[in-house]
């Protein structure tokens, strides 16, 4: 391989040749016959790319890159294959579940959750609390959970496994015994601990009252967070990622991706955003309570902004929660949900305001989660008022989620250069979105709930993620639930609420150069181009020209990030 520093001068020498075509040094590798969806529009497709270094040096017909190549040049040809930018995440949470955690995910029945923990326990016997997630509420009789399920499979350990979205979880007997969880424990702010008739706690623990719970759980050794990091960065390298923005950075995480950074084996890149939070109380995240915000914390995150500016890793973003979930009705409404309640903001306006203009002055791009359309209506009041109070400048702020915005809300993102982060599995309907998520709404919001479509016609930007661990990273999956709004076996034929779709090319740009343009990377990544970092994914089928419902079946092939393979898969021709 060439030195790091003659691979620059390449690509410098590509880009002042001004065409790939005309450059006349030697590639290190080049990828021929291929079709290339670059994402720039001053050439949106090629045939065949050179790479020197971690850079792109030229894109153009399989000719003209074979031209460059060398004697040393390693030469793939990739028989027609599809060739796209490196799949951008823009909502992941990193460093993910523990290796040691029962996963939940996807189990519909209360039958297969109770087995999944029956064996888990059975295998990790010297574990003194099991704690995992990933459940959803459909799994259970009539949507209502309860530690009676779980006490029927394991009494003689504290378990506590957290719901899907991660804004509440569920606690057996013995987990509220540890923690000394009562029917006389009052809900602490931000949270509810529910209660059956009798009065008693069901086990149920929702938003800021898992902390009740999470704070006597034994936090995983740093060994056993690095092993997570190791183990969801191949995961995420093999659905064709090349960078994540992780929206719940704690200091906690940090000597990890060090570590991993001066191990050289990080195989994604990384936007790290710490969490701001509400006054007193704070929001649980992991294994403790995070403190609100403090001015050293403002002078910490500054440091970090500074030291750490990409390629790899990345600071300089803040993220706030100013809701829940529509699916635990704690989603801030306007209107009240069908059953009632109308959820509740974390905040008060006037305390989002002003820490959100304090952010703003320091030139951090704020992240607010905000799901009702209360909510989503505050993050863009805050917004608008810290543009009024620190003037115009090239603002990127973003709303999380924006799963149902107020209609009159839409045409503000683009008026205010506010980015839709939106999750496009968020819009698979599953038994989940069908029974209770679209079912609280009522059919008026629910027509409009997670309509990617709706942010397209504003003119809005629009990044795609995943919000993994919550959902799968998997864009390919992600694309077509985008294009398709059913769920991978065909259902509802024809799409839930179908005039909230978007088209293939639309998706993969919000997965693309959306990601890259919110993480203020646009300049290096989220497109193919000369001198741009050689971040690319090779399918097994080419989705911009089979039918969407052949999406689900294509494969990443091999997924190159600056340069190098972080996946190759055995199919690789
Ligand atoms: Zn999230």
């Amino acid at each position: 391989m060439r030195s790091h520093a003659l691979a620059l001068l390449l690509a410098a020498a590509a880009n002042a040749a001004g065409s790939g075509g005309t450059a006349t040094a030697h590639a290190d590798r080049v990828l021929l016959n291929a079709r290339i969806w670059t994402g720039d529009d001053a050439r949106p497709s090629a045939e065949a790319l050179a790479i020197a270094g971690d850079r792109i040096l030229a894109l153009g017909s399989t000719d003209e890159i074979r031209a460059l190549a060398g004697p040393d040049t390693a030469v793939l040809d990739l028989k027609g294959r599809r060739v796209v930018p490196g799949f951008q995440d823009s909502h992941v949470h990193f460093p993910g579940p523990s290796v040691n955690a029962v996963r939940l995910d996807g189990l519909e029945s209360l039958e297969a959750i109770q087995a999944r923990l029956r064996e888990f326990a059975r295998s990790h016997p010297t574990l003194p609390w099991i704690t995992g997630g990933g459940w959803g509420y459909s799994a259970f009789p009539n949507q209502t959970v309860d530690r009676k399920y779980i006490d029927a499979v394991i009494k003689d350990r504290p378990v506590y496994i957290e719901e899907r979205d991660g804004h509440m979880g569920l606690a057996n007997s013995r987990a509220l015994e540890t923690a000394g969880v009562t029917r006389t424990t009052p809900d602490p702010p931000n949270g509810t601990i529910m209660r059956g008739a009798s009065g008693e706690p069901t086990g149920e623990m929702k938003e800021a009252a898992q902390g009740l719970i999470l704070r006597h759980v034994p936090p995983p050794t740093s060994q056993e967070v690095y092993e997570s990091l190791l183990q969801h960065m191949d995961e995420a390298a093999a659905d064709g990622l090349t960078a994540v923005q992780n929206a719940s950075w704690s200091p906690d995480d940090q000597p990890v991706f060090e570590r991993a950074l001066a191990a050289g084996a990080l195989k994604v890149r990384f936007r790290l955003a710490p969490m701001i939070l509400p006054g007193e109380g704070g929001y649980p995240k992991g294994h403790a309570l995070m403190a609100p915000l403090s001015e050293k914390d403002l002078d910490d995150y500054k440091a970090l902004r500074d030291r750490y500016r990409g390629p790899l890793l990345k600071f300089g973003s803040i993220k706030g929660v100013l809701d829940g979930t529509v699916d635990a009705r704690t989603a801030a409404m306007f209107e009240p949900y069908v059953g009632g309640g109308t959820g509740l903001p974390f905040w008060d306006q006037e305390d989002l305001d002003r820490t959100v203009a304090l952010y703003d002055r320091e030139g951090f791009q704020v992240l607010l989660h905000a799901i009702g359309d209360k909510a989503i209506h505050m993050a863009l009041d805050a917004f608008e008022h810290a543009a009024k109070t620190n003037g115009s400048r090239g603002r990127r702020h973003r709303v999380e989620h924006v799963e149902v915005p107020l209609l009159s809300d839409l045409p503000r993102f683009r008026q205010l250069g506010v980015i839709a982060s939106t999750q496009a599995l968020f819009a698979s309907p599953d038994a989940t979105v069908l029974e209770n998520f679209a079912v609280l709404l009522g059919p008026e919001r629910a027509s409009h709930a997670d309509s990617f479509r709706l942010f397209d016609d504003a003119g809005a930007v629009q990044a795609f993620g995943s919000d993994w661990a919550v959902f799968d990273f998997a864009p390919l999956k992600g694309i077509y639930a985008a294009v398709t709004r059913m769920t991978p076996e065909g259902t509802p034929k024809g799409g839930w609420y179908p005039a909230g779709r978007i088209g293939v090319e639309a998706a993969l740009r919000h997965y693309t150069r959306d990601g890259a343009y919110a993480s203020f990377d646009e300049e290096v990544r989220g497109t193919l181009a000369p001198g741009k970092l050689a971040d690319l994914v090779v399918l097994s089928r080419d989705i911009l020209s089979v039918p969407p419902s052949e999406i689900p079946a294509t494969k990443v092939l091999l997924t190159v990030m600056g340069g190098r393979d972080t996946f190759r898969d055995a199919d690789l021709p």
